[in-house]
């Protein structure tokens, strides 16, 4: 048993912080958290508190959409939408990871940079290649981060040489599954069956992905109505379907396993009821939505109506791996909807983006993401001593960390109980 005394902030539910100051928890060896206390637990032995002292201390980042290979062009290459900036940028930079060595140079500083932010979990998306993506999926294992890792299956509309077969993704799945059956430390590292979006695979390819989530129970990860030159060419390309949301389902790739979907900026009518009903999470990226011009996700309505919402930051159309800037760029443009609606959609407060970026996101991956007992300890302590000059609450702490911190604040980090110590490749 470890137990842990610092200024506890998290966020049980969307509306509401939790916070305790000078607080302790008490984390079980096998990483989970027995109890959280105002006072030191009773029979407590003063030698087995770990004090941070005034510093503070949260759950770990959970990033639900994010793209490994688009690593080196963050921060580049946003004049275009989406669709010619997918072939004028990104699909060039992605077929250079038909080199594995590539890929494994790349990956290190990706993984490295996860781990700098503070981000303990994500959901990745790799490339149509099925080594360099084993090699992403053994670098999260060796930093002792967890992840989903995705295969991308691709197999139309993409240059020639960034295409795969259905056969070759199906292939590569059942070995990065196997692979991580053994090799995924205890679960933490598992594979995600990821068709880039509907305009990329074809019918065979999507059909096969949807039987092989009912055959092994894989949860599913794509795009959906991020921009409106792709939702017209989703409804071409798939007539029969009553909106982008349904040619997913008719596959079996909605909600059938649990199922994340990026963006949803135009989701509604159908498509929204769909999603409802299947349990389908929303991962809500605005940076990448500002970044590529496509439209303002209507979180407000999700919420209400019962969606799940996580957070992602979608690099590299997002242009910054940290979640502290998705939670901010969240409750930014969802200012600017409030603006454009007159007051009549609620923007999202603090507390709400500390659960979208904790907790929300961690519950893909089981219990995570909180301090509630029988959570996984996901944690981070953070100085932020040079941005309390003039005494603040904790909440105002909290807040200007979100607003003008970053990595370099974060002095800890914890993943399933375990204090991850800088990678070292
Ligand atoms: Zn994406």
């Amino acid at each position: 048993m470890k137990i842990y005394r610092a200024n506890i902030i998290y966020a049980p539910t969307p509306d509401k912080l939790e916070i305790i100051p000078h607080g302790y928890i008490a984390v079980r060896s096998s990483g989970i958290i027995q109890g959280i206390y105002k006072e030191k637990p009773e029979q407590t032995d003063w030698r087995q508190v770990v004090d941070f002292g005034d510093k503070l201390l949260i759950p770990a980042f959970n990033d639900l959409h994010v793209h490994a290979p688009q690593y080196r062009n963050m921060g580049l290459a946003l004049d275009l939408e989406l669709l010619p900036w997918l072939n004028t940028y990104t699909f060039p930079e992605e077929a250079k990871y038909a080199n594995p060595e590539y890929a494994q140079k790349m990956y290190r500083r990706f993984v490295h940079e996860l781990w700098m932010q503070g981000t303990m979990r994500s959901a990745v998306f790799g490339t149509m290649h099925s080594e360099s993506t084993r090699i992403l999926a053994d670098l999260f294992v060796q930093a002792g981060m967890g992840s989903y890792v995705g295969l991308v299956g691709m197999n139309r509309n993409s240059p020639d040489n960034l295409q795969n077969t259905t056969e070759y993704v199906l292939e590569g799945l059942e070995m990065l599954r196997n692979h991580l059956d053994k090799h995924g430390n205890n679960g933490l590292v598992k594979p995600i069956i990821t068709p880039r979006f509907i305009p990329s695979c074809t019918p065979e390819m999507l059909k096969a992905l949807g039987d092989y989530a009912a055959k092994t129970g894989l949860p599913v990860q794509s795009h959906l109505s991020e921009n409106r030159s792709e939702i017209a060419w989703v409804a071409e390309l798939e007539p029969e379907s009553t909106c982008y949301g349904d040619a997913y389902n008719r596959y079996g790739l909605f909600g059938q396993t649990p199922t994340l979907m990026a963006h949803c900026c135009y989701t509604d009518g159908e498509e929204l009821e769909l999603m409802k009903r299947n349990g389908v999470y929303v991962v809500h990226c605005p940076m990448s939505n500002s970044n590529l011009s496509s439209g303002i996700a209507p979180i407000r309505k999700f919420l209400e109506q019962g969606i799940k919402v996580t957070l992602g930051t979608d690099i590299s159309a997002g242009h910054n791996l940290s979640m502290l800037r998705a939670m901010q760029y969240a409750i930014q443009v969802s200012k600017l909807r409030y603006a454009e609606s007159r007051g009549a959609t609620r923007f999202l407060s603090l507390s709400e983006v500390l659960y979208l970026a904790t907790k929300a996101g961690g519950e893909f991956f089981g219990k995570v993401g909180s301090f509630e007992q029988g959570y996984e300890f996901d944690a981070l302590v953070i100085d932020d001593t040079y941005l309390n000059a003039f005494d603040y609450t904790l909440e105002q702490r909290l807040e200007r960390y979100i607003y003008l911190g970053d990595d370099r604040d974060i002095k800890r980090r914890f993943c399933r109980g375990v204090e991850l110590t800088e990678p070292v490749w």
